[in-house]
């Protein structure tokens, strides 16, 4: 299995878990392939989207939000900037989503 972050690992009976917080590691979700039902199946971020990510402050009574964005990046230096602004906020809640396509694998 590949551990790599921003990778998604899949099992051979075609069981897809996300390793814990690896989608936010990276800034995309790299392909799979795999069988189910006897059919190779292909699962991507749908090319014609963007990813949304974002992050909240969890320090009691903060009400912080990162501004919203396409990359892990971006979100995460503005977390860095707010704990540098209030060292005892060192604590948040990221936020990421996609569109995946699933195909089969040598269809049109
Ligand atoms: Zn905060």
């Amino acid at each position: 299995m590949d551990g790599s972050p921003g990778r998604v690992a899949a099992t051979d009976r075609g069981r897809v878990r996300a390793y814990p917080c690896a989608h936010l590691a990276g800034t995309d979700v790299g392909p799979v392939t795999r069988v189910f039902g006897y059919a190779l199946h292909h699962i991507e971020r749908d090319p014609e989207t963007e990813p949304a990510v974002s992050a909240n402050c969890l320090h009691e009574g903060c009400e912080w939000k990162s501004a919203p964005s396409t990359a892990v990046q971006p979100v995460d230096e503005a977390c860095m900037r707010h704990t540098g602004l209030h060292p005892a906020h060192t604590r948040f809640a990221r936020q990421f989503a996609d569109v995946a396509v699933v195909a089969r694998v040598g269809s049109p």
